[in-house]
């Protein structure tokens, strides 16, 4: 008989999950407690290539307190069940709000969204898991606070604390948001409620300060991995500076990659340039400014080096454009400006493209406010390049070196140009390490394309593993495999510390590859 539930969870009869429902219920209220298809159907859209079958959840249930957050994974321990939590749950292109495994159930924390602090003076803030960018950005205009916010592209409906628990980057000098990040309040498997860093000390206001506390740190064990259910996190923000000064320098030439990086390296690691430096593709700058593969090729596959040109040349598009910004007061802007302008003068190639004389021309102005903190949802033009709504991200993280792009570049391309599909990348100098960022565009409603983006994206994991690079964060379908990359101990060890906080791994079991 067919089973009333979408899906159920693992090993779970119908009849035990009915009695585990029957419990979430008395503990959070029947409209906290979602079952029916079309309550689910959010949180089944997935952009992967894989069927949407493997990652359909069997429930929904809803936070609104931490007390409700230990009784969730009471009743989970009691019956067995596994939970996947998800903050504000837009994590698209790495699974989105859907579970890792089909049949688990999502523990969607949206509705804990107080923003709990925010201190103007020490520049910090506590916020709950379902605090939106956006949230917080009203919150400090409408109370004119001197702080500036630092989010993923997504930001106006994304939060910080699902981006951190991901370790997700953005684009202010405060960009590496784990790093940012500043005392965690964790529900354990076993209940417990955990605050790390200086959170434990009754009467202590330091927890939002200093990191460290005392003995082990374990912030980062929380991150990417299913050992807790983060419940509060604190941050800091950046003070908003007096000039903020984006700028863009349009290379003309693929071949340029190399130079731009070891020119910029040394400003970034210097922190002349504060913040992650962005070197954008014409494919990239074009979707993301709205272009679609269809006004230009309507032919299947890849698209042609002399379309991409011709694209490169109607857009007024660098083959590599660069985005960065200088903050600070006026004197220390101009004698960065000055040191930025001559290293560009002295390499001989490259235009700069200041805010003046961009305007409100695209992309240049969703990247300076994405560099200042102002949420927008520009990027989401990249869906419309090729359209059927598929997305995986590929990032590669490597040493920050020109001797790294060509061959990476031509890597990828090879790989993905075989599968029919296009190079649509950027690179991304953190500070002395460099993501490349590729977004892998299919069309998810052709099931012949979604194959083909799946052998595709498994053939970049397998040869940019023999080259020795690893991805820094990837989709709930390929979480098994990259965990392999990173070698059999740290897997051990990471099993170990798992049945030892869940023994009866509830918690997001396959998170990151880690399971009991
Ligand atoms: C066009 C586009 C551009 C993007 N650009 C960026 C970018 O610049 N930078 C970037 O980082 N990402 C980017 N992304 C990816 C993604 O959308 C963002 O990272 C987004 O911030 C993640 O969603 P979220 O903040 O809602 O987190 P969530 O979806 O809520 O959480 C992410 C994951 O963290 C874990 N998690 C969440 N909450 C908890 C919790 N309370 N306790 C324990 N674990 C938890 C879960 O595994 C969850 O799946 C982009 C996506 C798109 C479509």
């Amino acid at each position: 008989m067919a089973s009333k539930y979408l899906a159920l969870p693992k090993g779970v009869s119908e009849a035990r999950f009915d009695a585990a429902i029957k419990k979430f219920t008395a503990a959070l209220g029947k409209d906290n407690v979602l079952t029916s298809g079309e309550h689910l159907q959010p949180y089944t859209k997935v952009m992967m290539a894989v069927e949407t079958e493997k990652h359909i959840p069997s429930a929904i249930v809803m936070a609104t307190t931490v007390e409700q957050v230990q009784a969730v994974v009471k009743i989970c321990n009691e019956y067995k069940i596994p939970v996947w939590t998800i903050s504000t749950g837009r994590n698209f292109g790495y699974g989105s709000a859907a579970p890792v495994e089909r049949g688990q159930i999502v523990l969607d924390l949206r509705k804990m969204n107080k923003i709990i602090h925010i201190d103007p003076e020490l520049c910090t803030a506590l916020v709950e898991p379902g605090v939106t960018y956006q949230q917080l950005y009203d919150y400090i205009e409408d109370n004119k606070l001197p702080l500036m916010l630092s989010f993923s592209a997504p930001s106006a409906i994304a939060g910080p604390v699902g981006n951190t628990m991901d370790r997700g980057v953005g684009y202010t000098p405060y960009g590496e948001h784990f790093l940012m990040q500043c005392g965690m309040e964790v529900v354990l498997a076993n209940g417990d409620v955990y605050r790390t860093g200086m959170g434990g000390v009754k009467g202590d206001k330091a927890w939002q300060v200093f990191k460290w506390g005392y003995g082990p740190t374990l912030d980062g064990m929380f991150t990417q991995s299913n050992y807790g259910i983060c419940t509060k996190m604190g941050f800091w923000l950046m003070p908003k500076p007096p000039v903020f000064k984006p700028f863009e320098i349009k290379f003309d030439n693929e071949a340029d990659i190399s130079e731009i990086v070891e020119m910029l390296r040394p400003l970034r690691i210097a922190q002349i340039i504060p913040n992650a430096v962005v070197i954008a593709g014409t494919l990239w700058e074009a979707a993301t400014c709205n272009t679609r593969r269809s006004d230009y090729i309507t032919t299947p596959g890849h698209t042609p080096d002399h379309i991409v040109k011709q694209i490169q040349k109607d857009k007024h598009l660098g083959a590599w454009n660069v985005y960065a910004a200088l903050y600070g007061s006026p004197e220390q802007v101009e004698v960065n400006w000055k040191i930025v302008t001559e290293t560009i003068k002295k390499a001989g190639k490259g235009r700069i493209v200041t805010q003046e004389e961009a305007g409100d021309t695209q992309p240049f102005k969703y990247r300076a406010q994405l560099m200042s903190g102002v949420p927008n949802l520009q990027e989401f033009g990249l869906y419309n390049w090729r359209g059927g709504g598929g997305s995986m991200w590929f990032a590669p993280v490597s040493q920050a070196r020109g001797s790294e792009c060509d061959k990476q570049v031509k890597l990828a391309k090879t790989i993905l140009n075989k599968h029919g599909l296009d190079y649509v990348g950027e690179f991304i100098v953190g500070w002395r390490d460099m993501h490349h960022v590729i977004d892998v565009l299919f069309d998810r409603s052709s099931e012949e394309e979604t194959k083909r983006a799946n052998a595709c994206f498994a053939e970049l994991l397998d040869e940019f593993e023999k080259e020795g690079y690893a991805v820094y964060r990837v989709n709930t379908a390929f979480q098994e495999r990259v965990a392999n990359s990173y070698g059999p101990v740290k897997r051990k060890l990471e099993k170990t510390i798992k049945r030892a906080l869940d023994p009866n791994g509830i918690l997001a079991p396959g998170k990151s590859g880690i399971r009991i």
